[in-house]
C-alpha cells in the first residue's frame, strides 16, 4: 500500500508524561503506517523547555505562523512541585498561555460523541462546543477590601489628563470592590474566531452575556458581536446555512439544556471556564474532549484538553500497566490532518483523518476501550484494553 503523501508540513508540538507516551504509540500504529508524516518537530516536553529557557514554545508557536496548522500534545505548566521535580532554573509559564499570546487565539472545546457514552443530559445528541473569551474580565480584575464608611470612584485619565469619574458606591460600612476591563481589539478578535469557526465547521454559533444588567460592559460585547457579523459575515453565514444567535446568559443555559445540542456557544471569560467543565462532565469524560485554538488571522492548533495524566504515567514508569484513554489526543492529529487536506486540496489526507475517527469511534462502539470509559458506558460487557491494546484495535480496524 502507498502512502498518502502531505504536500506542506503541520507543526508538531511533543509534549510530558503519559500523554508524551500516547503520543508515540499514535504516531506508530495509527498515522505512520498510512501517511508520509511531514511535520516540523518542537519539543515542548518541559526537560527541552528547560534547556532552551522556553524558547522552543516560542518558536513552535511561530512556525505555526508559518504553516498555519499545528498538533499539540499536553504539557505541563510547572508549579513548585515541578520546580523541584525537574530541577527547574524558573517556574515556566504555561505553554497554551504564550502560544496564545502570540497567536491571538480562541480555544474551542468540543465534545467526542460516541454510541454507548450518552450524555447526562439525555436530549444532548450532537457535540456543544464551547468557545471561551481568552482575556480580561475578572482574570485581570484588580480588588480592594473596604475598612469602613467612604466613597468608591472609577477614575479614568487619558493622555491629556482629563478625568472621568463614576461613582461606584457610598459605603457606610466595610465592604469590597472589583475593577475589572477587556479592550476592544480582544473582544473583536475573539468575535472574529467564533464566526470563521461556525464557518468552518458549519454549525450556528450562539453567544451570551448579561447585557441587561452591564449596560456598558456586556452590552460592548453584545455590540461588537453584531457589527462584525452585520458587516463581515452576515452573508457567508446564509450561504453556509448556518445562523448567529445573541441571547441573555440565563436565556442560552435553558435552552441549552433543552437542545439537542450540534451548535458552538461563545461564552465570556468567566462563563466559558464554568460552563466548559459543566459541558464536558455532562457529555461523560474529560478524555473524550477535543480543544482547537482558532487564531483571527486563521492559524489552527488542535490538542486533547485534558492534561499530561501525571499519575498514570508514575503507574506506567514503575513498571505498571496503565489504561489511559488516547481518544482526544488521535481526534487532535485527526482534525490537524484533515485541516491540512482542506487547506492543500489533499482529499486523500481528509478522507484519511475521517476514518481515523471512525475507526476510534467503531473500536469503542465495539465495546472495547480504555478503563475511564468503561466505567461510565452504557454497553453490556465492555471489554477493558490497556493503553497501547486500544490504540492496536483502532489500528486493526483502520
Ligand atoms: P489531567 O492530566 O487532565 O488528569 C487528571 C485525571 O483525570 C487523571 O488522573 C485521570 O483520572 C483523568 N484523566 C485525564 N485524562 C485522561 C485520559 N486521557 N485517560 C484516562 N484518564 C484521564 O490533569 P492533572 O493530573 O491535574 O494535570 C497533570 C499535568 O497536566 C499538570 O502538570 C498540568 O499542568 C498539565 N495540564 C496540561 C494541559 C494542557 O497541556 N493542555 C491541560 C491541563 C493540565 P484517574 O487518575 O482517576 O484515572
Ligand atoms: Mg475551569
Amino acid at each position: 500500500m502507498s502512502k498518502i503523501k502531505m504536500t506542506t508540513p503541520i507543526v508538531e508540538m511533543d509534549g510530558d508524561e503519559m500523554t508524551r507516551i500516547l503520543w508515540k504509540m499514535i504516531k506508530d500504529h495509527l498515522i505512520e503506517p498510512f501517511v508520509e508524516l511531514n511535520t516540523k518537530y518542537y519539543d515542548l516536553g518541559l526537560e527541552y523547555r528547560a534547556k532552551t529557557n522556553d524558547q522552543v514554545t516560542i518558536d513552535a508557536a511561530n512556525a505555526t505562523k508559518e504553516y498555519k496548522v499545528a498538533v499539540k500534545c499536553a504539557t505541563i505548566t510547572p508549579n513548585a512541585d515541578r520546580v523541584k521535580e525537574y530541577n527547574l532554573k524558573e517556574m515556566y509559564k504555561s505553554p497554551n498561555g504564550t502560544i496564545r499570546a502570540i497567536l491571538d487565539g480562541t480555544v474551542f472545546r468540543a465534545p467526542i460523541v460516541v454510541k454507548g457514552i450518552e450524555p447526562c443530559v439525555k436530549n444532548w445528541k450532537k457535540p456543544i462546543t464551547i468557545a471561551r473569551h481568552a482575556y480580561g474580565d475578572v482574570y485581570k480584575g484588580v480588588e480592594m477590601k473596604v475598612a469602613g464608611p467612604g466613597k468608591a470612584e472609577l477614575v479614568y485619565t487619558d493622555k491629556e489628563g482629563n478625568i472621568t469619574k463614576e461613582l461606584i458606591h457610598n459605603f457606610e460600612g466595610d465592604g469590597i470592590i472589583q475593577g475589572t476591563h477587556n479592550v476592544t481589539s480582544s473582544i473583536e478578535s475573539f468575535a472574529r474566531s467564533c464566526f470563521n469557526y461556525a464557518l468552518d465547521i458549519k454549525q450556528d454559533l450562539w453567544f451570551s452575556t448579561k447585557d441587561t444588567i452591564s449596560k456598558k460592559y456586556d452590552h460592548t460585547f453584545k455590540d461588537i458581536f453584531a457589527e462584525i457579523f452585520e458587516n463581515e459575515f452576515k452573508e457567508k453565514f446564509a450561504a453556509a446555512g448556518i445562523t448567529y444567535f445573541y441571547t441573555l446568559i440565563d436565556d442560552a443555559v435553558a435552552r441549552v439544556m433543552k437542545s439537542e445540542g450540534g451548535y458552538i456557544w461563545a461564552c465570556k471569560n468567566y462563563d466559558g471556564d464554568v460552563m466548559s467543565d459543566m459541558i464536558s462532565s455532562a457529555f461523560g469524560s474529560l478524555a473524550m474532549m477535543t480543544s482547537v485554538l482558532v487564531s483571527p488571522a486563521g492559524y489552527f492548533e488542535y490538542e486533547a484538553a485534558h492534561g499530561t495524566v501525571q499519575r498514570h504515567y508514575y503507574k506506567h514508569l514503575k513498571g505498571e500497566e496503565t489504561s489511559t484513554n488516547s481518544v482526544a489526543t488521535i481526534f487532535a492529529w485527526s482534525g490537524a490532518l484533515r485541516k491540512r487536506g482542506e487547506l492543500d486540496h489533499n482529499k486523500e489526507l481528509e478522507d484519511f483523518a475521517n476514518r481515523l475517527e471512525e475507526a476510534t469511534l467503531k473500536t469503542i462502539e465495539s465495546g472495547k476501550m480504555t478503563k475511564d470509559l468503561a466505567l461510565i458506558t452504557s454497553l453490556p460487557n465492555p471489554v477493558v484494553l490497556n493503553s497501547e491494546d486500544f490504540i492496536k484495535e483502532i489500528a486493526k480496524s483502520l
